[in-house]
């Protein structure tokens, strides 16, 4: 995290460890992904609110707290904020539930028939398919997808000063978007008031998690997570293994019952149905995501139809894409993953900055290079 945020803590605060990691520098953190320029408003470390997980009073001697602990938005952190989850994680257990059912039905009632039988390969590649999904999920489920700090106050005043500037002499409010050119193609950049910044490209905020998320696919409840810029890969080789483990399932299941001639009761016809339903969307689902891998798009970009050619009766193109499918692919799923910049386990360096008025007099803040806002945590 950037120095400057916590100059601005009040002086009583307790004196701070050394959090490992907190304060290494990493690479440049330009929250433009993609081929694009670095967009004009950085974004900050978060403000801290007094309503966080934490006590609001600060006094010396007081257990330094973590970041995590007095994180804005609505995820719920675990193992010391090592992990974190969207805030309801009900449909994320109703996932692993289906998995852990499904496969275990099929290892209890056919994996022995068919390993008997046909082959002992049956069992081992089930297994090798089962963990391989199972590390896919949890990846995607307790991985930062790339959310972005909020500003902090003094930022935020900032950046209401600069855009207050450029406002005309009128009564009209300035405009909160502004504009950046990527590969030719103007792209709109607009005023997250929740974060109280000017969202990169392809950043949207997530009404469900609270904040805004580098390269935002979708809110997912089923993976109870944000899948977004870190962890998108990981989303994707998840469901396309799931397919795989589907389909694997079904084939077996329909060899067992077809050796067995007829249905037996000791044959859970079942797991036939469950795999018979869940392999067509499993398997769209792989489709659809293959197809925005291969245009480099986001599921968002999709819907929103943002390049499309009939959106505002001009023609645009996704100014992102390398304009060959396997640069796409590799620049999706095989980039450098940039770190984390929210460092939710390094430590707060002050109790509470509560956001105060904006006054025209007040003073700016000093300008700090973005490579040291990040927490170097992956
Ligand atoms: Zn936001
Ligand atoms: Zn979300």
């Amino acid at each position: 995290m950037k120095d400057c945020e916590y100059q601005q803590i009040s002086p009583g605060a307790a004196p701070l460890p050394a959090s490992p990691g907190a304060r290494r520098p990493g690479p440049a953190a330009s929250p433009t992904p993609g081929p694009g320029p670095a967009p004009p408003a950085a974004p900050a470390p978060p403000r801290w609110s007094s309503s966080g997980s934490g006590s609001g009073s600060g006094s010396l001697g007081r257990r330094p707290r973590r970041k995590w602990e007095v994180f804005p938005g609505r995820n719920r952190f675990y193992c010391g904020g090592r992990l974190m989850l969207a805030g309801h994680g009900g449909v994320f257990a109703l996932t692993l539930l289906l998995i852990l059912t499904t496969t275990g039905l099929f290892f209890v009632f056919d994996c022995p028939y068919l390993a008997r039988k046909l082959t002992l390969a049956i069992p081992i590649i089930a297994a090798i398919l089962f963990f391989f999904v199972m590390s896919c999920l949890l990846q995607t489920s307790f991985t930062d997808p790339g959310i972005l700090p909020r500003a902090t106050v003094c930022e935020a005043a900032a950046l209401e000063k600069q855009i207050d500037n450029t406002g005309s002499s009128t009564y009209r409010p300035p405009p909160r978007t502004r504009e950046v050119l990527i590969n030719g193609q103007m792209v709109k950049l607009k005023y997250c008031f929740t974060c109280k910044m000017f969202r990169p490209p392809r950043t949207s905020h997530c009404s469900v998690c609270d904040n805004c998320v580098e390269r935002f696919d979708h809110h997912c409840p089923w993976v109870g997570n944000c899948v977004g810029r870190r962890n998108y890969r990981f989303f994707y080789a998840f469901i396309l293994s799931l397919s795989f483990l589907t389909a694997f399932i079904f084939a077996c299941v329909v060899t067992h019952l077809t050796l067995r001639e007829f249905f037996s009761s000791h044959c859970p016809s079942e797991l036939l149905v469950i795999c018979f339903f869940s392999i067509w969307s499993i398997l769209g689902l792989s489709g659809f995501h293959t197809y925005l891998v291969a245009s480099n798009l986001t599921t968002n970009e999709d819907i929103k139809g943002s390049w499309s050619s009939k959106r505002g009766g001009e023609a645009s193109v996704n100014p992102y894409s390398h304009k060959s499918i396997i640069t796409n692919c590799c620049a999706v799923l095989c980039g450098p993953l940039p770190p984390s910049l929210i460092d939710r386990r390094g430590f707060v360096q002050s109790d509470t900055v509560l956001p105060s008025p904006i006054r025209s007099d007040e003073p700016a803040c000093r300008a700090k290079p973005d490579a040291s806002m990040v927490g170097g945590h992956p």
